[in-house]
């Protein structure tokens, strides 16, 4: 295969081009004229458009929601979809979140394995089946979506616009094949507390996580006390005890506890280790009685608390194809007079949206505390193993790796392959790879983007020919 020779040509401009779109900080933001997500996703898909108006493909912007770039001709479509979106950055970086800094043969920075890279591994794919001038029968189009990680408006935008390819596959997830993904629902737990005072405490502010999809790696609590001293000994006493990853920060009568966790990506709790909880475990030893704020704390130390699966709070499901529901407290917030928390949760694909509430809302009587739905319900995904989108990938996975004993496995994550019909995903992330999208220090080696775009080119040929 002429192609893949090819790909190794590009090693420069593949590793160049990872780097200049990494730099761009898309993180969404209000929209503005133009710009329905912000400028910075709108800056990115100008970056890949321009990138490919220069390989020579043929470009369509959909009011800057999204984009796509043909190659070929013919009436099937064979569709590649992207996201050049990017979650928040976090703390802790080794290196600068958007430097795209190479470091022992990996470029790191946010968006590197999830989702640019292999953005622009799939274009350097197209560029070399276009460049090896090798038969194709059907159209190859590449999708860029600048809204994945926080609402999918770019996605709604462009079906709402042009016809869905015939089958695609989408790099944002693992290898082998993804051919079932759970659903995913995101809603609020609100507590109204008429006083945030608890005995001699008040709680003047209560905050962490920066989305409902990432497990928490931070979260403080400000408290209010005219005997700060006790608060104190129960949290020296308290740490000494559990070991848990907190500090103290002391001022005239307030002190400021935070709480560090280890963030994950939400569909993956249990790799995590959750701020939240480890906050709330020690507001659950401190605040007593009779109060609102207590009602909340206790609840979520009862019921959520250190659990990944929703066991405690009713909708503890699994299922025979995707395994066990999977509960991520990813967001807390002390608000005007009431206490939210948000979670994101991913259900099995036998189970449904209305399940988990009603198996939450039950668990929750008697608490006052309300479950609000989200808005959206992203249904599960499943396309059977004999599929030929799935058997034709497998094929690739196996000859480009050597690896003949893996099979097509379900997630927890979500993908773009469910916004429509026939899709699947398909990579970056080999099996055993370290997990880093979503993290802190996220990175791409090299040599991994360099197989990915080999492993694309291979399957969009074998898609297309
Ligand atoms: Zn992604």
């Amino acid at each position: 295969m002429e192609f893949i020779k090819l790909i190794d040509s590009y090693k420069e401009d593949i590793i160049k081009s990872t780097q200049d779109i990494v730099a761009i900080k898309s993180i969404e933001e209000e929209g503005k004229p133009n710009m329905p997500f912000g400028e910075g996703p709108y800056k990115a898909l100008h970056f890949a458009l321009d990138l490919a108006q220069e390989m020579g493909f043929e470009t369509k912007n959909l009011d800057n929601y999204a984009a796509h770039a043909d190659l070929g001709e013919g009436d099937e479509i064979v569709g590649v979809l992207v996201h050049l979106d990017v979650v928040p950055e976090g703390d802790g970086w080794t290196y600068p979140p958007y430097g795209g800094e190479i470091h022992d043969e990996k470029i790191y920075g946010r968006g590197t394995v999830d989702d640019k890279g292999p953005a622009i591994a799939c274009m350097y794919a197209m560029k070399a089946l276009k460049e090896s001038k090798v038969p194709l029968s059907k159209k190859i189009r590449i999708i860029f979506g600048t809204n994945e990680e926080t609402g999918w408006g770019c996605m709604k935008h462009y079906f709402a616009h042009e016809k869905a390819p015939n089958m695609a596959f989408t790099p944002d997830a693992e290898f082998p094949v993804i051919h079932g993904e759970k659903g995913i629902i995101v809603f609020d737990l609100v507590k109204k507390i008429d006083s945030n005072s608890c005995g001699e405490i008040i709680l003047t502010d209560l905050k962490g996580g920066n989305a409902p999809n990432m497990v928490p790696d931070y979260c403080e609590a400000v408290l209010e006390s005219n005997n700060i001293s006790i608060i104190e000994e129960k949290f020296n006493k308290f740490v000494n005890t559990t070991k848990y990853p907190l500090s103290i920060e002391k001022s005239k009568n307030q002190v400021k506890i935070i709480a560090k966790g280890i963030s994950a990506h939400g569909s993956t709790p249990e790799k995590g280790e959750n701020a939240i909880s480890y906050l709330m475990s020690f507001l659950g030893e401190i605040f007593e009685g009779e109060c609102d704020i207590w009602e909340f704390v206790n609840m979520y130390n009862e019921k959520i608390a250190f659990k990944h699966h929703g066991e405690g709070i009713g909708c503890g499901f699994e299922d025979d194809v995707s395994g066990k529901l999977n509960f991520n407290p990813g967001m807390i917030r002390l608000e005007e007079n009431e206490i939210k928390l948000t979670i994101n949760v991913r259900y099995p694909i036998k189970s449904s949206a209305e399940e988990v509430y009603a198996g939450i809302r039950d668990s929750l009587k008697g608490t006052g505390i309300r479950l609000i739905e989200g808005k959206e319900d992203n249904k599960p995904l499943y396309v059977p193993k004999d599929n030929f989108l799935v058997k034709k990938l497998m094929d690739v996975y196996r000859e480009q790796t050597g690896d003949r004993d893996s099979e097509p496995i379900t997630i927890g994550g979500g993908t773009y392959a469910r916004a429509m019909e026939n899709a699947v995903a398909f990579g970056p992330v080999f099996p055993g790879q370290k997990e880093v999208a979503h993290q802190k220090d996220e990175f791409i080696s090299i040599e991994h983007l360099m197989k990915i775009t080999k492993i694309y080119a291979h399957a969009l040929y074998e898609l297309a020919k």
